[in-house]
């Protein structure tokens, strides 16, 4: 049997290069070797936007397309939608007995999170988020979860909940281990991609956006004219390089720092780069906004595959718990 993976994301808008290079790249190469289940995460996208749920279809479908669009293969992995499988919201409400208050209002993540978005009280569905993400990874006993890490506390609380669970009622989930993300710098050079901080190029985005938002990227704020050397380790358009371009690194650092290469024609090559690479994106996309039913259809297979196994699940935790109650051979031989 293949391990399982579970990764995903809250639909608030379309996914950027921060994204692919962060984690949906990596999905498209391990879904052939790992059962890999993709959350979109529609309920924790209420607990920061509680007051717009009129945004959510959209953000859904959108997401789907993105993963659909970035080589995600509908036949290969299971892309869900977290609030159609009930075993979720039911495992959140198991855990929370157990989790105490402290713990979530401790969670470094929870706390800069709530600090970023201004929240003078928290609300319980903030608060409580991380052990929603514990049900989203258990519910189908993930083994590995690729996280950012900004997300290693959660994760962290993940691996206590189950810990605690099988301790108290039987050996009945899998504590899984974490694969880090790596993080991309945003176009300002802010240390990460974003969409709340405007620095982002997205994979919907057409090419001549993409040159556009290169040429605004932030460079070695050092170099006034072509001549002067460089300093490519402190600029932004260099990292991206680095990630997309790699072939081309050690001749741009050498040239950079002799102040042999201009920083236009250095933007205009990561462009036409960028370019390359989202074309076969874009024809994806334009294949799957054509057929929005086919998008549905995936999503609905999909949830359904997760709604199954949510709820076997959901059984063993119940016998363990011993409250499945009309299960009565169940309930005896637990
Ligand atoms: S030449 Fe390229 S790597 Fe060097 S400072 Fe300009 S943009 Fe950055």
């Amino acid at each position: 049997m293949k391990k399982r993976i579970l990764t995903g994301d809250r639909p608030t808008g379309k996914l950027h290069l921060g994204h692919y290079v962060g984690s949906l790249r990596n999905r498209v190469k391990l879904q052939y070797d790992y059962d890999t289940f993709l959350i979109i995460a529609d309920v924790q996208a209420l607990t920061t936007n509680w007051e717009h749920p009129e945004r959510l279809a959209q953000d859904v479908h959108d997401v789907a397309t993105d993963y659909l669009a970035a080589g995600i293969d509908p036949e290969a992995a299971t892309i869900f939608i977290q609030s159609m499988v009930p075993a979720i919201a039911e495992l959140t409400i198991f855990y929370s007995m157990f989790v105490p208050v402290n713990v979530l209002r401790h969670n470094p993540t929870i706390k800069t999170e709530a600090k970023q978005k201004g929240y003078s009280e928290l609300m319980y569905g903030f608060l409580g988020y991380p052990i929603s993400q514990a049900a989203d990874i258990t519910f189908c006993k993930a083994h590995l979860v690729p996280v950012g890490k900004d997300q290693a506390p959660h994760l962290e609380l993940t691996r206590k909940i189950v810990r605690r669970f099988n301790e108290l009622y039987g050996e009945v989930l899998v504590e899984p281990e974490g694969m880090y993300e790596k993080l991309l710098v945003g176009l300002d050079g802010n240390a990460k991609m974003s969409k709340s901080l405007d620095n982002a190029i997205y994979l919907a985005d057409p090419p001549e956006e993409v040159i556009r938002k290169v040429n605004k990227a932030v460079t070695d704020p050092a170099r006034i004219h072509k001549s002067d050397p460089g300093h490519p380790h402190v600029c932004t358009v260099f990292k991206y390089h680095s990630e997309f371009n790699e072939q081309f690194v050690p001749e741009l650092e050498r040239a950079c720092k002799k102040g042999e290469i201009g920083c236009v024609e250095c933007k205009t090559r990561l462009a036409t780069r960028l370019n390359e690479m989202l074309d076969p994106i874009r024809e994806r996309r334009t294949y799957y906004e054509a057929r929005q039913d086919l998008v549905d259809d995936i999503l609905q297979a999909g949830t359904a595959r997760a709604v199954e196994i949510g709820e076997k699940t959901l059984a063993e935790v119940k016998d363990a718990m011993k409250c499945n109650y009309f299960a009565r051979e169940s309930v005896r031989s637990g």
